[in-house]
């Protein structure tokens, strides 16, 4: 083997990750303090290592620390005193919500319009979500608290004392007027104390 032939076989050997793999580093905001201002001094620098507007990205901190400034795309200068750390922060939530793509992670991304709504396209897997949309909504069904007025499904597996049906509803205690042990009820709740509450029977369902 020849050293031409050395070269290429030690090259083919190397594995892909060395030849191009070349990982997403999160730019830097730097910033500094003057008088009553905070300046941003690498608004353009970070704008263009993430592909988005330097508009856009003022726009949204600005918008975050409830405040005014200005622009020239390439610095910006904010009302008010902000620390580096803050700043960098609000930049993350801006790079997670308008420019990593949620399935892959990449910022190989690009926001595109269809009609009213904005979409975040990535180019590197395909992946499309809705902008402001897909992170931000809670999950508030599951871990709704009981209110008065709610129905319930419940089946009573005890007797209180003073004869109301009993049973365990996640980590509440439920006590039932007019059920009675084994019985499988549709109740609706009248009263809520702490982790204590009350129901009347609307159905029995065995
Ligand atoms: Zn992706």
């Amino acid at each position: 083997m020849n050293y031409e032939e050395l070269l290429e076989k030690a090259y083919s050997e190397l594995p892909d990750v060395v030849k191009e793999h070349h990982r997403f580093e999160k730019p830097e905001i730097y910033s500094i303090i003057q008088g009553k201002a905070t300046v941003v001094q690498n608004l353009g620098e970070v704008s263009k290592a993430i592909n988005r507007d330097p508009d856009m990205l003022a726009k949204f901190l600005l918008k975050e620390f409830g405040t005014s400034g200005t622009h020239d795309g390439q610095h910006l200068v904010m009302k008010g005193q902000f620390r580096k750390e803050q700043i960098q922060e609000r930049f993350e939530a801006f790079l997670n919500e308008y420019v990593l793509c949620g399935e892959c992670g990449r910022p190989d991304t690009k926001i595109a319009r269809e009609g009213r709504v904005s979409f975040l396209k990535c180019e590197a897997c395909g992946a499309r979500q809705p902008l402001g949309v897909l992170k931000t909504t809670p999950k508030r069904e599951e871990n709704k608290n009981p209110e008065v007025g709610d129905e319930i499904t419940i089946e009573i597996t005890r007797t209180g004392k003073k004869g109301d049906g009993m049973a365990r509803m996640g980590g509440y205690i439920v006590f039932v007027s007019g059920a009675k042990i084994g019985q499988k009820v549709k109740a609706r709740i009248t009263g809520v104390q702490g982790s204590t509450l009350f129901a009347s029977v609307i159905e029995v369902l065995n």
